[in-house]
């Protein structure tokens, strides 16, 4: 077998974008003990999706460790990580497709493989693999989609119009599926998943291999069928799309290694906030020591210039005035900061980290994930 490449797997090159040390390659040991992670409904409001202690196995190889979240109604909820960190095994137990090895999962509150077919109906799933006929036109694609759930004949013609702008193939929709371009047969697989206007979208890597401003034309197509008050679970290998989810489960060698807003993942993995600061002149290293002393901030580091530093301090908002007061009295003022937010490429490979850390009981303390992550939506 080939050796594994350096850095995290999938995702090779990600020290190197991120300056960040990624952890070893060798079998992780702490995949044994998951933590757990539950997203709780507001308000009693019915989940659609609940996942209790999902342990999946084939054969001897365990490929879930006991998944631990729910998906309430109305939110984008991306499931991201590298390839073969189990995202599509979850998406197919969700559905039925898989049966959990222990542990249960109910969709709209029922045992998925035992779906009712108007609840059935409900749901619009693109695989990963979606198979498409090579010798019906991407228009023809669409309105056997929409044969297939019964849309009646006039609503399909206007919806596949609709559709096929929103993916961006209008002008193709009379060449033959066979003969599109990867991206674009993506992009169909999308269209026909969306054809009979389910109302809960779980959508496997939908923006693989599509270029990157129809990437934002598509999530923003997503957000709109969100505020339109669907629910939708995308997975994606980009870790980039975090941006675009209400509520993200980070996942890594089949578990979740953080969950949370997008916000609140920062968050997790810096410890706070962090700003860059300017300095008149160069910072004097008392200076920067009494910096560390002081209760609000977690951190800080210096730059290449020797004016500069980049602090991290728990809250933005409350802390930032604090800041400004002592760089006024001890260096002279004349402070610029900016707020300094990390790339999600960053974000990731710092949460592997801590979540490696914990698990060996080394945590730098600010991991949190052995403990429940408990997400207010
Ligand atoms: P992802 O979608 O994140 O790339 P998958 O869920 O497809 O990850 O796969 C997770 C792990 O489970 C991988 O190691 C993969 O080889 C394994 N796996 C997935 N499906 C099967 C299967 N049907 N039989 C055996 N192993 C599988
Ligand atoms: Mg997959």
């Amino acid at each position: 077998m080939a050796a594994k490449p350096p850095g995290i797997a999938g995702y090779p090159d990600a020290a190197m974008q991120t300056g960040v040390a990624p952890p070893d390659a060798a079998p992780a040991p702490w995949v044994a003990s998951p933590p757990r992670y539950t997203v709780p409904a507001s308000g009693g409001t019915p989940l659609v999706v609940s996942f209790v202690d999902v342990v999946k196995r084939f054969g001897k190889e365990v490929v879930l460790h006991g998944l631990n979240f729910s998906v309430p109604p109305g939110q984008v909820l991306g499931i991201i990580g590298p390839s073969g960190s189990g995202k599509s095994t979850t998406v197919r137990l969700m559905l039925g497709m898989y049966r959990p090895s222990s542990g249960s999962v109910t969709l709209f509150g029922q045992d998925p493989s035992r779906l009712k077919r108007v609840d059935r109906e409900r749901v619009g799933y693109m695989p990963q693999d979606f198979v498409l006929y090579p010798t019906l036109t991407a228009e023809e694609t669409l309105r056997f989609a929409a044969s297939l759930y019964g849309v009646p004949w006039k609503q399909a013609a206007r919806r596949s119009r609709e559709l096929l702008q929103f993916v961006d193939l209008t002008e193709a929709h009379n060449r033959r599926a066979g003969d599109l371009s990867g991206g674009m047969r993506r992009r169909l697989s999308l269209a026909a998943t969306l054809m009979h206007d389910p109302d809960f979208l779980v959508l496997d890597e939908p923006t693989a291999g599509i270029d990157p401003i129809l990437r934002v034309t598509i999530w923003d197509g997503l957000k709109q069928a969100r505020d339109s008050g669907k629910t939708l679970v995308v997975t994606t290998q980009y870790i980039t799309e975090a941006e675009y989810c209400d509520n993200v489960l980070l996942v890594y060698e089949g578990m979740i290694i953080a969950a949370g807003t997008p916000d609140q993942l920062r968050h997790t993995a810096t410890g706070g906030d962090m700003l860059d600061v300017r300095l008149r002149q160069a910072i004097e290293p008392e200076v920067a020591a009494r910096l560390r002393q002081l209760p609000f901030v977690v951190a800080v580091k210096g730059r290449q210039r020797p004016d500069e530093l980049r602090v991290t301090v728990h809250s933005l908002t409350n802390d930032l005035p604090l800041l400004a007061a002592f760089f006024d009295l001890e260096a002279g003022g004349q402070a610029e900061m900016e707020p300094y937010v990390p790339s999600f490429e960053d974000i990731f490979v710092r949460l592997v980290n801590h979540a490696r850390a914990a698990q060996e009981g080394t945590s730098d303390g600010h991991a949190s994930t052995n403990s429940a992550t408990h997400i207010t939506l």
